[in-house]
């Protein structure tokens, strides 16, 4: 039997709250109760919004959790061109072709379908650019997003994004290529996160089969809320392990409170 490889990958743009703990600590469970590896992998892909000070927080956190991972650590940021030559491969086959309409235009010509985060459908007008058309206009210099291209794929479960952009760089992310890229690098046999990425894994999977990659078990977990029953964000402090940490809580608390047996 190959061994099962977890990882935990966040993103450096806030400090790690209680939820992040739970991820954390639950790869780490499922990792040892069967014998497997956990990896922590940085996902810095958007510079606009990445901070190397999180990142540093970010290792701070887990050891005091008492978290260990595997090193080298994968810093996402370091790698654009391992997830540029998968979006070459991509587009070679047609399965993704660049876009290089405004947030403006995109919205002046939108499709009235709605993706899962609530944003209209792309009204898919670079699709229609040649090849030729496209790589003259990128190797001027315009700014573009590569976007998947839905009809082709023929997917029904991630056709509810329409031609998402898997990959822009300088405004936005390289998120979704970026996660595909390295779960497969890394050999990761299962991707365990919150259910708030339940809706992008139809995307990942997507992209798994076009790339000809092997398709990791998916597992979402459940979210851990505020005391108002809202999902808690990295722009609220309350919740940060760091300041829980300077108020005097234990990682032993901490533990206990997210339902883990204290550490051995
Ligand atoms: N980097 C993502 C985040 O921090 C998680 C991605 C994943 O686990 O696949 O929200």
């Amino acid at each position: 039997m190959t061994t099962a490889v977890f990882r935990f990958a966040p993103s450096p743009n806030g400090a790690l709250h209680l939820g992040h703990a739970y991820s954390a600590l639950l790869n780490d469970e499922m990792a040892r109760f069967r014998g497997g590896r956990l990896l922590l992998r940085i996902e810095d892909t958007d510079l606009t919004r990445c901070k190397p000070s999180f990142t540093a927080g970010i290792f701070r956190d887990l050891a005091w959790l008492g978290l260990a991972w595997e090193e080298p650590v994968r810093i996402q940021s370091e790698h654009f061109g391992d997830y540029d030559a998968n979006l070459l491969k991509l587009w070679d086959a047609e399965a993704i072709y660049p876009c290089f309409c405004s947030r403006r235009q995109a919205a002046a010509e939108a499709l009235p379908q709605r993706d899962p985060d609530g944003q209209a459908h792309y009204g898919r007008r670079c699709r229609a650019l040649t090849r030729q058309v496209a790589s003259s206009r990128m190797a001027a210099g315009e700014q573009f997003g590569w976007r998947l291209d839905m009809v082709r794929a023929g997917d029904a479960a991630a056709a509810a994004w329409g031609d998402v952009v898997i990959a822009k760089k300088n405004v936005g992310s390289y998120y979704h290529i970026a996660v595909v890229t390295d779960d497969a690098l890394q050999g990761v046999t299962h991707v365990v996160r919150g259910l708030d990425m339940e809706p992008a894994t139809p995307i990942h999977i997507l992209l798994q089969r076009l790339l000809g990659l092997p398709i990791p078990a998916y597992h979402h977990h459940r979210l851990i809320l505020d005391a108002d029953g809202r999902k808690l964000s990295k722009s609220s402090n309350s919740t940060a392990l760091a300041s829980l940490r300077a108020q005097g809580v234990t990682a032993e608390q901490i533990r206990s409170q997210l339902g883990f047996v204290p550490a051995s």
